[in-house]
C-alpha cells in the first residue's frame, strides 16, 4: 500500500471534526453550515473523482418545484400533506438559491417553468388544476402557481403536437458547474480541507477508509454520496436508494430558438431548457428505458437519445432537428427511493446519511445540508 508521509499525515490527512463524503451539492453545503455554526470545527470533505461525480455538476440546472402532471401524480400515491411539503421544501430551496448566489455568476435566470402537455393529457390536467393550485397557494402565496398559457407562447408550428401548456413565474434555471464553483470557493475561503480524487471504501464509527491512505479518522462522519450510498451501508440500513442513470443532450446553437425557461413534461420525466438564447437542452425519459436505467454506471443509452429527439420533432417540427444536431451529450445518476423525500438518518453512530435527493436536488440539497448539520451539532 502507498504510504504516506510524515508530513501529509500531520496536514491532508490529520484527525478531523467532521469528515464528509461526497462533493456535491448537498456535502458541499453541509460542509459550509458547519462551519457558519461552529468555525472552529476541522471539516474534511472527500470526493472520489477530480471533480464532483454523481449529479450536482451534471444535471440540466433547473431550480423547480414540479410541474402539474408530476404534483397530481404525487398527490395521488402520496397524499396531500406529503405533496405540499416537498413543493415547500423546494420552493425554499428556490428562494435560499436566489437570495445566497443569485448575483453570484450562476447564470441564474428566473424565466419561469412551463408544463407541455399532449392531446391525451390535457383534460385531466385543466379539470385539476384548480384543486392543484389550492393546495400551493399556501406554499407559494399565489391563488395561481400553475395557470394555464398558449403555445403559440414557445411554439410557433401548426403542426406541434402540444396540445396546452402551464405556466409558473417562481421556476429558475442556473448553470451547475458555476453553482459548485462558487460553492467551492466559498469552502476554502473558511478553511474546508479537500482530498479530491480519494475513494472512501468503507465507513465505521470514527473512521473511514480510504483507498490508497487507509485509516483516516474524525469524530462525526456525512455520507453525502446519494446514488452511491449503498455501496457504504449496511444491509440492514432500512431506506431504499437506487441508482438511476439520467442523461442529457445539448443541441448546436439554433436560430431564432424561442424556447426559454424550464420545462416539463410527463411527471417531470422528460424536461428541456434553453441553455444561452441560442441552444437547447433535452434530458430525462428514463421511464421509458425500464430496469435497464437502474444503474450506478455513467454512459449512453442512444435508443432512449433518439426518442427525446423525437419527441423535440413532435413537439417543434420548425426547427427540423435530428439527432445531429446534439453533438453534446452526457449522463449522471440520480437517487431514487419509494418516496419523494430524501434521506437523513444515522447508519450507526456518529455516521449520518443524508441524500436521495432524486431529480430534484438543485432546489432540495440546501434544506437538507441545514438539516444535516444541525443533525450532527447536536440541534437537531
Ligand atoms: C441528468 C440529471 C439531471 C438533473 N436535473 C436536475 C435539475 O434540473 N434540477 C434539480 O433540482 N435536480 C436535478 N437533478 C438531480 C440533482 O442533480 C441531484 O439531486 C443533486 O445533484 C444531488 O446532489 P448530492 O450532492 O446529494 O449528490 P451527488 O451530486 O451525486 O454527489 C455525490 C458525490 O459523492 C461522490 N462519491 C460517491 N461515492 C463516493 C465514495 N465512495 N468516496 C468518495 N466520494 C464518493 C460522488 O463522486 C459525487 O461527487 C438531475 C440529475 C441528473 C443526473
Amino acid at each position: 500500500m502507498f504510504r504516506a508521509s510524515h508530513w501529509e499525515k500531520t496536514t491532508f490527512l490529520r484527525e478531523a471534526d467532521v469528515l464528509v463524503v461526497g462533493a456535491g451539492l448537498t456535502g458541499l453545503q453541509a460542509a459550509l453550515e458547519l462551519k457558519r455554526r461552529n468555525p472552529k470545527l476541522d471539516v474534511l470533505v472527500i470526493e472520489r473523482a477530480p471533480l464532483p461525480r454523481g449529479a450536482s455538476t451534471r444535471n440540466a440546472g433547473f431550480a423547480c418545484f414540479g410541474g402539474p402532471t408530476e404534483l397530481l401524480a404525487d398527490l395521488d400515491a402520496y397524499g396531500p400533506e406529503s405533496m405540499v411539503k416537498t413543493v415547500r421544501q423546494r420552493y425554499e430551496g428556490i428562494q435560499a438559491l436566489e437570495e445566497n448566489y443569485a448575483e453570484r455568476g450562476i447564470d441564474w435566470q428566473k424565466l419561469g417553468g412551463y408544463e407541455v402537455v399532449e392531446e391525451a393529457a390535457i383534460t385531466q390536467v385543466q379539470g385539476r388544476l384548480q384543486e392543484l393550485n389550492g393546495l400551493l397557494a399556501e406554499v407559494t402565496g399565489r391563488a395561481e402557481t400553475w395557470s394555464p398559457v398558449s403555445p403559440s407562447y414557445f411554439c410557433r408550428s401548426t403542426t406541434s403536437t402540444i396540445a396546452g401548456a402551464f405556466y409558473n413565474p417562481l421556476e429558475a434555471q442556473l448553470h451547475p458547474g458555476k453553482l459548485v464553483t462558487v460553492l467551492l470557493a466559498d469552502c476554502h475561503a473558511v478553511g474546508i480541507r479537500f482530498l479530491f480524487g480519494s475513494t472512501v471504501l468503507a465507513v465505521e464509527e470514527g473512521r473511514v477508509e480510504v483507498e490508497d491512505f487507509g485509516s483516516l479518522k474524525a469524530e462525526r462522519i456525512l455520507l453525502t454520496v446519494n446514488a452511491f450510498a449503498r455501496e457504504l451501508l449496511s444491509d440492514d440500513f432500512p431506506e431504499a436508494i437506487r441508482p438511476v442513470r439520467n442523461q442529457i443532450l445539448l443541441s448546436r446553437k439554433i436560430p431564432n430558438l424561442k424556447i426559454e425557461g424550464c420545462f416539463h413534461f410527463h411527471e417531470g420525466y422528460v424536461y428541456f431548457r434553453n441553455v444561452g438564447e441560442d441552444r437547447l437542452l433535452i434530458g430525462g425519459a428514463r421511464h421509458l428505458a425500464g430496469v435497464r436505467s437502474e444503474t450506478d454506471a455513467f454512459g449512453a443509452n442512444e435508443a432512449i437519445a433518439d426518442m427525446l429527439v423525437n419527441a423535440l420533432q413532435r413537439w417543434f417540427p420548425e426547427y427540423g432537428l435530428s439527432r445531429a444536431d446534439f453533438p453534446d451529450a452526457w449522463s449522471g445518476i440520480i437517487a431514487q427511493g419509494d418516496g419523494k423525500e430524501p434521506v437523513l438518518r444515522y447508519a450507526r453512530q456518529n455516521v449520518l446519511v443524508a441524500g436521495r435527493l432524486a431529480g430534484m436536488g438543485v432546489a432540495l440539497s440546501a434544506a437538507l445540508a441545514r438539516q444535516a448539520a444541525n443533525l450532527l451539532l447536536n440541534k437537531g
